[in-house]
């Protein structure tokens, strides 16, 4: 059995994928998809070709530099998938649920915040109603958690 380098590259005579599913000749050393769409995941360029259409992926791929075609072909074969599976929104709309989700967490976060600082507080307040001085003065830093607290309620209203 022949090992091809880890089976991306394809034998002389078998066509690339975008070859195989256009039915035309390829000729490996000269066709712009085979390094790119190998034969053997045919699913790739069948998704870019159904939204891009195979003239504009030649035409993509052809005005960059060979260095980042592999890149560009990964993120054109992202977005097909994405706007298969979406035909609406696509890739934005992953993007955009993943930013309320940024959204959602960066609350919760700035909530259990200001909590913590609440707690804080109240901890303060405690020690300095007892009469332990020295807890409150071993805790400069409780001065300003009180000042930050009390902003951070006055914004979120608890
Ligand atoms: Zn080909």
């Amino acid at each position: 059995m022949k090992e091809n380098g880890g089976g991306r590259k394809q034998g002389a005579t078998s066509p690339c994928a975008a070859c195989k599913l256009l039915r035309r000749r390829c000729t490996q050393d000269q066709c712009v998809f085979a390094p790119y769409f190998p034969g053997d995941e045919p699913h790739k360029f069948a998704s870019v070709h159904k939204v891009f259409g195979a003239s504009n992926v030649n035409k993509m791929i052809q005005e960059l530099p060979e260095y980042q075609r592999g890149d560009a072909v990964s993120s054109m074969v992202y977005e097909a998938n994405a706007r298969m599976k979406d035909p609406i929104y696509g890739c934005v709309g992953t993007i955009s649920s993943l930013q309320h989700q940024i959204d959602l967490l960066q609350t919760q976060l700035a909530i259990a915040q200001a909590e913590l600082l609440h707690m804080k507080m109240q901890q303060f307040s405690s020690a300095i109603l007892s009469g332990d001085a020295v807890t409150a003065a071993n805790s400069p830093e409780n001065v300003s958690s009180v000042i930050s607290a009390h902003a951070v309620r006055s914004v979120f209203g608890i």
